[in-house]
Order: C-alpha cells, then sequence, then structure tokens
C-alpha cells in the first residue's frame, strides 16, 4: 500500500504549523515543531521570500493530503467526487475527507492519530455495523455503527487511545461514542464547523479548477 515515507515531523516543519500526526507526542514539549519551527534545511531568514498565488494553491493542498495522509490520486479522486456533489467544492472535499474511515475511527478516539488509524483498518481491526471494512477509504454514511475486533481491544495503543478519549470526550458532535461499549455511530454528516483544522479549501478547488 503506497503511503508517505517522509519524516513526520518533517512535514510540519514543511507546512509551518502542527500537522498533529504523531498523537499525544504532539502535545509535548518533544514536538519537532515546537523546537524548530521552521522549514527544513531552509535558514531562517530565507522564509521571508514572496509565495505566488500558484505556490500557496499548492501548498495548501499539500498540507490537507498531509493531514489526512492521502496521496495524490486518492485525493484527486476525492476532489472529482466532492466536485460531483450538490453545493460548495471545497467544503465537499473537507467534508468527504473528514468521513473517511480512517479519519472516523481516529476522530472516534478509537486510535492516537490517523495514521494509526489506516493501519488498523487496513488490517482488518474495524468493522462497520458489524462486518469488516479494510479499506482506509470508505466513506462512512449516516446510521454506520464502528467498533473493533474482540482482539484489538487489547491492543495497548488502543487501550490508551480510548482511556484518553473517555476522560477528555474529544469525539466530534458528528460521532456519538459510546467508550463503555466500544462503538462510535455516525449520528449525522459533518459540517464545515466540525473541521477544525486552519484549511482555506477555496484555493484547493481554485488549484484544480486551472
Ligand atoms: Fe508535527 Fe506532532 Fe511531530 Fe509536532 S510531534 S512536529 S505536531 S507530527
Amino acid at each position: 500500500m503506497a503511503r508517505y515515507t517522509d519524516a513526520l515531523c518533517r512535514q510540519c516543519r514543511r507546512e509551518g504549523l502542527k500537522l498533529f500526526l504523531k498523537g499525544d507526542r504532539c502535545m509535548t514539549e518533544k514536538c519537532a515543531f515546537s523546537r524548530r519551527p521552521y522549514i527544513p534545511g531552509v535558514h531562517h531568514g530565507n522564509q521571508r521570500r514572496k509565495i505566488s498565488e500558484y505556490g500557496k494553491q499548492l501548498r495548501e493542498k499539500q498540507k490537507v493530503k498531509r493531514i489526512y495522509g492521502v496521496l495524490e490520486r486518492q485525493f484527486r479522486k476525492t476532489f472529482t467526487e466532492a466536485n460531483r456533489l450538490k453545493g460548495d467544492t471545497g467544503e465537499n472535499l473537507l467534508k468527504l475527507l473528514e468521513k473517511r474511515l480512517d479519519n472516523t475511527v481516529y476522530k472516534s478516539g478509537f486510535s492516537g492519530n490517523r495514521r494509526d488509524a489506516r493501519q488498523m483498518v487496513a488490517h482488518g481491526h474495524v468493522r462497520v455495523n458489524g462486518k469488516k471494512v479494510d479499506v482506509p477509504s470508505y466513506i462512512v454514511r449516516v446510521g454506520d455503527r464502528i467498533t473493533l475486533a474482540e482482539k484489538t481491544l487489547n491492543i495497548n495503543s488502543v487501550k490508551k487511545a480510548i482511556e484518553t478519549a473517555q476522560k477528555k470526550k474529544t469525539s466530534p458532535s458528528w460521532i456519538a461514542a459510546d467508550y463503555d461499549k466500544k462503538t462510535a455511530e455516525i449520528k449525522n454528516d459533518p459540517i464545515r464547523t466540525d473541521i477544525t483544522i486552519p484549511v482555506q479549501e477555496q484555493l484547493i478547488v481554485e488549484l484544480y479548477s486551472k
């Protein structure tokens, strides 16, 4: 399965913001971006270069791809689908990314970050309405019930993620997570304000509309 091989923290430094790719570590002083908040390999003073409109659009696309851990082909496919749907294409794009099964598992609190969630799905640990779904790009629907395989509940990182989510109550309003029963139900489609990442999706639409 194709995936990013870049060091994850390097991606945050490249985008100039914390992308929260490593779960708990991102909240600690070990965060590489907090320690070195500048582009890898570029001296501080060189970063004031004016960036072109095209450059801004490209960076915005890269940022979103990195946050959701999606490669170009899949991203482009999602954009085409977003464009086909009624409404604002940029918003549709973010909502479709948000409803990916790997993101939903992460947002439900069953994993500490999206990368682990993707692995859990790909390795067959996740059930949708009782059936194994091992496709991270599967788009969840209202009413879907997400559960984990019995053996998965004994994995330490999963137990820890669930404990943390239970304590912090971090799942968004479109997901009803029950941490005692270890289930999550999709209550609604996410709305734009549920997506808290700092993204100007219009720039991506402009990029693909050229
Ligand atoms: Fe990004 Fe997290 Fe690494 Fe910090 S620790 S640089 S937020 S991936």
